[in-house]
């Protein structure tokens, strides 16, 4: 089936006149009406427009036009702007709200030919692990629909992982790319803080926001971070390093390569069939002749807590915007204040309040330098802690997620324990640095996808992938499908 391809084999195909741009998107279509009822990876698309998207691609196909995306469909997450479709953040406070421009990536995509289309199930405001916390409903994991697919970008990974459609974009503020990804078998790449411009891309936490690709394998991840990557003048924080030819960095050869294997990550809760996949993969990576050796990162007890500061303390300020006069939903009351306060009462769901709350509580006077302001220097310690390391590794291996996907309703009432689902991925994020998940296994009944962390060194891309290839390509566990779609 060709929705179960990946970019670069469909490609391949486009390219011959094989296949047609229509016939892929009609076959993502076809699986989103087959399997999407028992997943809800998609809060909405429009097949129409899809269509008409592929149709346009085809003609420019027939015309001999070569783009690194060409009538490839590729679904976004519900916190990216899209032109002329909505754009509700799994929240219900921006009401009825459509995008009137697209996000630079969205953009970038367009321009590459993809089929930008669908809105993707999400944690309300990114918040979240599991997409309990969006007030369109739960995703299922393809795997188990009885379990969680991970969050935030649940939906991105859930409807990559279904065949849904051929790679999909998210968002990792401390693991919503690589948590998912984990979860639901499929490639989830976090680029360096900098690398791809977040215009467009609503604000959570704008110091550790950052957008990534979902794909079936590295290859494709590649592919879609050489088109999303570079400076924006209308981001700031989006920095001119030269983007290299990722794809072409996939050469195999990773001899001589270090490995850091974090002393500090091998704690009590993590799975022991977690534990085996990675020591396994360790020991793949020392077949393939790359050197591991144990490193340390001593402040990553504190990651966690520094992360639950900093990202609700921008939250709070980022979500301000939100009131009811600017956008979406509006309840009216009899003065501004009470205007505010019944749309932002109704409008937002509990975690989001829970943490703007707490936000708005770390920044005020009298605890701002007890707790913001030492957070933010214990954010610098973490930061300094990987530098160091990556003087002298590559890269750092550690299991993306402490368990396999847990259940739905299992944490929802327990935010702490759902806040410790993302105590590998979380450290990146405040370090700046890139990151990403490949599938290196399985739980053995029921039959779940794990998940290897690759970390490494700022605008380190090109050899972090690498080195997820090298390993994808000699295990093949990213090649497996869900009972539920394969064979469709
Ligand atoms: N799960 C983390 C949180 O709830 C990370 C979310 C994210 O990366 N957007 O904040």
């Amino acid at each position: 089936m060709l929705n179960q391809l990946t970019v670069s084999e469909l490609a391949a195909k486009l390219a011959r006149r094989e296949v047609s741009a229509r016939e892929i998107t009609q076959s993502c279509l076809n699986q989103i009406a087959r399997v999407d009822g028992k997943i809800h990876a998609f809060l909405s698309h429009d097949a129409g427009d899809a269509l008409a998207q592929a149709d346009a691609a085809d003609k420019e196909l027939s015309g001999g036009v070569k783009k690194p995306l060409l009538g490839i469909p590729i679904a976004v997450k519900d916190v990216l702007a899209v032109k002329n479709q909505p754009l509700n953040c799994g929240s219900k406070i921006l009401g009825q709200f459509i995008s009137p421009y697209d996000a630079t990536a969205v953009e970038k995509l367009k321009a590459a030919g993809a089929i930008v289309f669908g809105r993707l199930n999400m944690d309300e405001f990114a918040m979240g692990s599991s997409t309990e916390n969006s007030a369109f409903g739960t995703t299922k994991n393809p795997w188990d629909t009885a379990r969680i697919p991970g969050g935030s970008s649940g939906g991105s990974a859930a409807a990559v992982a279904a065949d849904e459609c051929i790679a999909s974009l998210g968002s990792d503020t401390g693991g919503s790319i690589r948590q998912p990804a984990a979860l639901c078998g499929c490639v989830g790449l976090k680029p360096t803080y900098g690398r791809i411009s977040r215009y467009g891309l609503v604000a959570f936490a704008s110091s550790l926001d950052q957008i990534g690709p979902f794909t079936k394998d590295v290859r494709d991840a590649a592919t879609l971070l050489g088109v999303l990557s570079g400076a924006d003048p209308r981001d700031a924080t989006s920095v001119p390093v030269p983007v290299p030819d990722y794809a072409a960095a996939l050469d195999g050869n990773i001899k001589g390569l270090k490995l850091g294997l974090p002393r500090e990550y091998m704690i009590g809760g993590l799975d022991p069939e977690v534990k085996a996949a990675v020591d396994a993969a360790v020991k793949q990576y020392e077949k393939l002749g790359a050197e591991v050796v144990e490193i340390s990162l001593p402040h990553t007890d504190y990651a966690v807590a520094t992360y639950y500061i900093i990202a609700t303390a921008e939250a709070s300020a980022n979500l301000a915007r939100f009131d009811g006069i600017r956008y979406g939903a509006r309840i009216d009351g009899s003065d501004p204040i009470e205007l505010y306060a019944k749309t932002r009462g109704a409008g937002f769901g509990p975690e989001v309040k829970r943490r703007i709350i707490l936000g708005t509580y770390v920044l005020s006077s009298g605890y701002y330098d007890a707790y913001y302001l030492r957070a933010q220097k214990v954010r610098t310690l973490i930061r300094n802690d990987f530098l160091k390391e990556f003087e002298t590794v590559d890269a750092i291996v550690t299991p993306t997620t402490p368990t396999a996907a847990f259940k739905i309703g299992e944490k929802s009432d327990d935010p702490l324990q759902m806040y410790l689902s993302d105590i590998f991925t979380i450290s990146c994020n405040l370090a700046g640095i890139c990151g990403v998940s490949v599938p290196c296994g399985f739980t053995r009944s029921p039959k779940l996808p794990i998940g290897l962390q690759l970390l490494g060194p700022p605008f380190g891309e090109a050899r972090l992938l690498k080195l997820a290839q090298a390993y994808e390509q000699a295990t093949g566990w990213h090649r497996e499908k869900p009972p539920l779609t394969a064979g469709a």
